[in-house]
């Protein structure tokens, strides 16, 4: 008998209605399927119905229960058992060396930084992951509400994101606290194909934007025209503003995805202007 070990987020999933959903809601296509967080096995076993899989676990004890469990399909190559943290995994790289969709039941206390991490990872096409559910807000919070923060706007960037359904603590053993939620970005077909999107269209521009975002987002309760100014010349940002007819009161929060894109490009362009001009003057 496997006890659910709190430091590793485990709560089961056991719910097979919960179960057969997430399957329904994954990408059908022929691109590798990779999990996070096997547990006991569950997920991984519809998973495995419908293609074969790589799964990353970092908890030793689940990794032998899973190895005898699954010992039929991993040596039918169809099963692929990694016993690693990760999170370490992503600092090395990707977590495939080839395209791949990511569906998974996530560790909540690192949720969020997987997605973050994952958003990111080049290979990465897809998730389809549940999460507690006030996460799962954050990515796909709307301008003018309290959760439309960095977090949504760099998500939003990247892919499309929805939050697909509820689900409740008694779906799982041990049951959370808290409500789930099973989340899907779908990345956005320019950033699928290797190129950036048009405002990323580069990996230093997506930097670059990350930290125009916090900087956007330094104090959320400020005006976006104060924060920005820590990073930008206020006179420029000023005259941006008028061009674009913005308040000069307005919020971070209060701006849409795209009027953050056009303002980023707009300061940007302005910097590279400013760099060619001085170039000029030296020369
Ligand atoms: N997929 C199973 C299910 O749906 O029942 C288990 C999900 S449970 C919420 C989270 C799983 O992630 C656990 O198996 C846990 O051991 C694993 N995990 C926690 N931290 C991890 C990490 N840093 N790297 C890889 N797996 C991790």
């Amino acid at each position: 008998m496997i006890e659910a070990k709190k430091k590793f987020g485990q709560n089961f999933l056991k719910d097979t209605t919960i179960l057969s959903k997430i399957i329904q809601s994954m990408p059908r296509n022929e691109r590798k399927l990779i999990e996070i967080g096997p547990g006991l096995g569950d997920l991984t076993q519809k998973l495995l119905e419908v293609k074969p899989l790589t799964a990353y676990e970092v908890d030793e004890d689940l990794c032998v229960y899973l190895r005898k469990t699954f010992a039929k399909t991993i040596d039918e190559c169809k099963f692929t058992l990694v016993q690693t943290d990760v999170l370490k995994q992503f600092q090395k790289g990707s977590l495939s060396d080839e395209p791949y969709d990511l569906v998974a039941n996530l560790p909540y206390y690192i949720a969020t930084t997987i997605i973050l991490e994952a958003l990111e990872d080049q290979n990465c096409k897809s998730m389809t992951v549940m999460v507690q559910k006030e996460v799962a807000q954050k990515f796909v919070a709307l301008p003018k509400t309290k959760e439309f923060t960095s977090l949504a706007i760099l998500t939003q960037s990247i892919g499309n994101a929805a939050l697909l359904f509820d689900v409740p603590p008694e779906s799982f053993d041990p049951q959370p606290k808290v409500v789930s939620a099973v989340l899907k970005i779908d990345k956005q077909k320019e950033f699928i194909e290797g190129k950036f999107s048009g405002i990323f269209e580069s990996n230093e521009q997506l930097q670059k934007f990350k930290r125009y975002l916090r900087a956007s987002f330094q104090s959320p309760r400020k005006t976006w025209l104060r924060n920005i100014s820590s990073e930008f010349d206020k006179a420029v940002v000023q005259e941006i503003m008028h061009d674009e007819n913005l308040p000069i009161t307005i919020r971070p929060h209060e701006l849409s995805v795209l009027s953050h894109h056009l303002l980023f490009k707009k300061l940007r362009l302005n910097d590279a202007r400013k760099r060619d001009n001085n170039t000029t003057e030296s020369k």
